[in-house]
């Protein structure tokens, strides 16, 4: 295929494709919300796309629909700019993606999150996506954040040893991924630190209930410190690696 990605294709194309095997789809659930001082809105909506070309390539016959790019983003809302879907919004929009993609054929749906917020709302809805869609289809969620987070640090770790800067959010990971895929929207200068302690129990639900911005001034979790085009190239190897083996048929 000279293109994976849905949205860049003509229906012709996407229908040859059809015919030729092309059942699987992917598409990742991003965010249009704050990333500190140093990054742009979009980080967790383009990450999403860039792993999900990256996946698709892996498993092979497989095309990527376009990403959500708005998520559950309330506990941002305190920093400017940051648009969220209410749960009912996002489950809508999320449904219909599937239903839409269900009836052009495409018998595998494979979601995952590239943003936090959108965990909880994905495994919530899991079940009622795969009633949706019927039994000719089956849907593959990967909610499983703590996965990702151990890609992050080991990632980080293993190319520059810079693990314990990993954090979560607007961190070291997040920062070199994006110096790799829209370097001319990193404000590399304005790098900082943020909340750097591991979050606790509390910590969690003081950022559910209260905000993010009260446990992190600046909006990031982790250290943005020390980022590279390297680190984040590794990174996105790495996680396209383990959303290859959450999605492969057994
Ligand atoms: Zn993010």
């Amino acid at each position: 295929m000279r293109e994976i990605q849905l949205e860049r294709l003509a229906w012709p194309e996407i229908r040859a494709a059809l015919e030729r095997g092309f059942e699987t789809v992917v598409f990742a659930c991003g965010a249009t919300e704050q990333h500190g001082p140093h990054l742009p809105l979009l980080v967790d909506a383009e990450i999403g796309t860039r792993t999900a070309v990256e996946t698709a390539r892996r498993l092979g016959k497989c095309l990527v629909a376009p990403t959500v790019r708005i998520g559950c983003s309330d506990h941002h809302m305190a920093f400017a700019g940051t648009l969220s879907f209410r749960r009912a919004t996002f489950d809508a929009v999320v449904t219909d993606y599937c239903r839409s993609l269900a009836h052009h054929g495409f018998r595998r749906i494979c979601i995952f999150p590239s943003h936090g917020g959108n965990v909880a709302p994905l495994s919530a809805l899991e079940p009622t996506l795969r009633n949706t869609v019927g039994d000719g289809t089956e849907v593959i969620v990967d909610t499983d954040l703590m996965g990702l987070m151990a890609v992050w640090t080991e990632g980080v770790e293993a190319a520059a040893g810079l693990g314990d800067k990993v954090g979560g959010h607007a961190d070291i990971a997040e920062s070199s991924i994006l110096l790799n895929i829209t370097p001319d929207l990193v404000q590399e200068g304005k790098a900082e630190r943020g909340y750097v302690a591991e979050l606790t129990h509390e910590d969690l639900g003081q950022i559910i209930a209260e905000g993010l911005h009260t446990v992190t001034p600046n909006g990031i979790l982790g250290d943005a410190r020390g980022m590279s085009r390297e680190i984040g190239a590794h990174l996105i190897d790495k996680m396209a690696e383990r959303l290859e083996e959450v999605f492969r048929p057994v």
